[in-house]
Parts: structure tokens; sequence; C-alpha cells
């Protein structure tokens, strides 16, 4: 089942929902479609509207505390957005830039998205003793963020523009 991103009043990202929950939230006037699949419909009996990818609540809602992102492999190849931190080619592996076996942890500020053969040529050694500078430096992901990380990949891609995405 698709997850469908919901913004708050303000455009912020704030959860996501299934898509029949969005589906509801739309057909209560709770929220409004920001944007849909292109050629996915959500048919009922009484229903036959495009199957929103985005919606936005029609009132704002006050978050008191927004938790922080959960750290995961996953995560870190979409906050990197599947590029290479020592090359900037296609990444698909998750290389700790302390490696674990000297202590490096699997957090955000210590983990960057990789190609295989740059993770298997930087192995158990530091970016500096492999004389593999960082592309650039790894960074925690804003609890907004961490929303769109809860996304496929092909449905971050998709966002509009003028949604915030996690910085590349
Ligand atoms: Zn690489």
């Amino acid at each position: 089942m698709r997850d469908t991103l919901v913004l708050n009043a303000s455009f912020e990202p704030l959860s996501t929902v299934t898509l029949n929950r969005a589906v509801v939230l739309v057909l209560q006037d709770k929220a409004v479609v920001e944007q849909a699949h292109p050629e996915l419909r959500m048919r009922g009996a009484a229903v036959d509207i495009p199957a929103p990818r985005v919606i936005r609540l029609c009132r704002y809602v006050r978050v008191p505390f927004r938790r922080q992102a959960p750290w995961s492999r996953r995560g870190v190849l979409v906050r990197d957005r599947h590029r290479c931190a020592y090359c900037g080619r296609r990444a698909t592996t998750v290389d700790h830039v302390v490696p674990r076996s000297r202590g490096g942890g699997d957090t955000w500020l210590n983990t960057v998205a990789s190609c295989a053969e740059d993770n298997h040529r930087k192995a158990d050694r530091t970016p500096e003793q492999a004389g593999m500078p960082l592309l650039r430096q790894p960074f925690e992901p804003t609890p907004a963020d961490a929303m769109l990380l809860a996304l496929g990949r092909d449905d971050v891609e998709a966002l509009p523009e003028w949604l915030a995405q996690p910085a590349a």
C-alpha cells in the first residue's frame, strides 16, 4: 500500500498516512489534494478521484514536539539521494565514516551513501587514512526531512518542487 504525505495547513510535512486514510480526509473536507498520482485513481461506489500523493490539512495542527528522525540505512540513502559521498556516482550501500570497528556508530553524522566499489576500497579506514575525502558532510535530517524519508524513493523524487526536500 502506498503512503500519502500529509502537510500541515502551513505546508510543512507532518506525517504520512495510508492512501485510504488520505482519501477519507479529503472526502471529509479535512484536507485538500496538493498532488495526485498521475495514473492511479481511487474508485468506489460514490467516489472516483485521483489517488492523492500529497494532501494538505485545511486546519493548522499544532505540533508541540517533533521527534528526531530515527536512523536507518534506507534513510541515509534517501538523504544523500543515492549518490556516493566519495565519487558522486550512484550509491547502493551505506558507509560508516568512522568504521564500526573503530567505534563509529549507526548515526546520521557518521554514515554516508556510498557506491559498493568505494565502500569496499575504503574498507576499515577513516576517509583521511584512505585518502578519500567526503564530497559533502553528513547531516542530521530535520523532522520535516524525516517525513520525506518515510516515503518511497520514487515518491520523494516526484514531490512538487516547492516542498522542502532533503538537501543534496
Ligand atoms: Zn563511489
